[in-house]
């Protein structure tokens, strides 16, 4: 399945006629913004309109999205979120009573003219409010424009809501490659970790005859292909670079929706950032960027990857691993200070990883032992740590976990730990059954402290 531009609308093939997918139309390309009235027009969206921004994104795209609607006879009223200061805005009970009390007088519909957390506030208020929404992206920091959930803060912890996809997505390279440039490396980083997502997913399939869909995985192949293949323009910024990391997001968020579920997109990586911002957020702390700290994380399972590819199954002791993974006590000791007590409490409710018997043991350890070779025969796509630490050093980004804000220690709990976040099968959980978790993160980290 690939896909292709047809007047700067994303194709892709065979997944819909009119749009790019569902009902949304995906607008890429260079200079684009100014056709947005066009767009809106041929959707049949309205004449009034309000534009929720920040002052940076209001300035980086906001002025000229006015006039652009301007002339095309659409009448823009403004929210310009409140400025924090010192602090992020959030998707909060703040910012979302501000936009609520913008909807006087009565718009059509919404845009969301920002990246992550204004598409987040814009989506949730178009489905409470019952209005559609279009996005005007700033930056290539994420891969949730098109998303129907909206990570949100609720009486200051993260929660989950509903929210729309946009009926249109306008990515214009030009703004986006004036996006601060930790946002463009989050965007990459964000990308990049599907390089995990995609390992752990083909084990999966041999130990565990999880499905895979292709077409899924297929999507994911060629936008980690265009992603290394524009390094040297990512760290450039050029139009180029820009549109390699937002089409490597998009199709992530493509196949979101056509298979219902993360699982081509996200895993560990992923699993080990959102813990990270669940503790830091719990701490009443500052965290990174999601897709900072999910590059991040990717290097670390990066390493651990070469280590576990190196793993001499014949040396393995089972009644050993075996012991370390069923002794409750000294298991919940290890996950309660990855997870903290209360968060570990509510995860054991739920994830049946966290309440393996005996029997589930065994079938997981005999199925690992006995495919041990072809587990290693589809691990050969994995980049290594060095091509990793290289493209990091070209961007000028740390890949050091402690300076992007995450302690020592809270790093060396989660890497061991991360799968069991959630019930998705990953090489950590395999790590886990193996008993060698540890070591290997150990291992790792050992490596880390020497880069220093
Ligand atoms: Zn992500």
């Amino acid at each position: 399945m690939n896909y292709y531009y047809e007047n700067d609308m994303f194709r892709i093939e065979g997944i819909s006629k009119e749009h790019t997918i569902s009902d949304i139309d995906i607008y890429i390309g260079k200079g684009i913004l100014r056709n947005t009235s066009g767009y809106i027009q041929k959707r049949n969206l309205g004449k009034k309109c309000l534009i929720v921004a920040d002052k940076n994104t209001y300035r980086a795209a906001g002025t000229e999205l006015a006039e652009v609607l301007r002339q095309g006879g659409i009448l823009a009223d403004v929210c310009l979120l409140y400025d924090r200061e010192d602090e992020r805005i959030e998707a909060d009970e703040l910012s979302v009573g501000q936009v609520m009390m913008s909807l006087e007088p009565e718009p059509d519909f919404l845009i969301a003219c920002g990246s992550g957390v204004i598409n987040d506030i814009t989506r949730f208020v178009s489905f409470i409010a019952n209005k559609p929404f279009i996005s005007v992206g700033t930056a290539a920091s994420m891969d949730g424009y098109t998303s129907v959930t909206a990570p949100m803060i609720f009486d200051r912890k993260k929660i989950h809501r509903h929210g729309n996809a946009p009926k249109i997505l306008v990515l214009d390279t030009e703004i986006l490659k004036n996006a601060p440039n930790e946002l463009t490396i989050a965007g990459f980083g964000d990308v990049y970790g599907k390089f995990i997502a995609k390992a752990d997913w083909l084990i999966s399939n041999i130990t565990t005859g999880e499905k895979i869909d292709e077409q899924a995985l297929d999507l994911i192949t060629q936008a980690l292909g265009k992603l290394t293949g524009n390094v040297d323009e990512i760290a450039n910024a050029t139009d180029e670079g820009l549109k390699a990391i937002i089409e490597g997001l998009i199709l992530a968020g493509i196949t979101i929706f056509t298979t219902g579920q993360t699982r081509a997109v996200a895993s560990v990586e992923h699993n080990q950032g959102h813990v990270w911002e669940t503790r830091m957020l719990e701490a009443g702390r500052p965290y990174p960027l999601h897709g900072t700290a999910v590059g991040c994380s990717t290097g670390y399972y990066l390493r651990m990857y070469e280590y576990f590819k190196k793993t001499d199954i014949s040396r393995i002791d089972r009644g050993k691993a075996k012991q370390r993974f069923l002794n409750r006590d000294a298991f919940r000791e290890r996950a309660v200070k990855c997870f903290g007590e209360s968060f570990l409490s509510a995860l054991e409710k739920t994830n049946k990883c966290l309440n393996l018997t005996e029997e589930d043991f065994d079938y997981h350890y005999d199925s690992i032992v006995k495919n041990w070779d072809r587990i290693l025969n589809v691990l050969d796509f994995l980049p290594g740590w060095e091509e990793y630490k290289k493209i990091y050093k070209k961007f000028g980004h740390p890949i050091h976990a402690e300076k992007i804000g995450i302690p020592s220690d809270l790093l060396r709990y989660t890497l061991p730990c991360s799968t069991f976040y959630r019930d998705r099968y990953d090489f950590v959980f395999v790590m886990n059954i193996l008993g060698i978790a540890d070591d290997i993160a150990e291992k790792a980290l050992e490596d880390y402290r020497r880069e220093e």
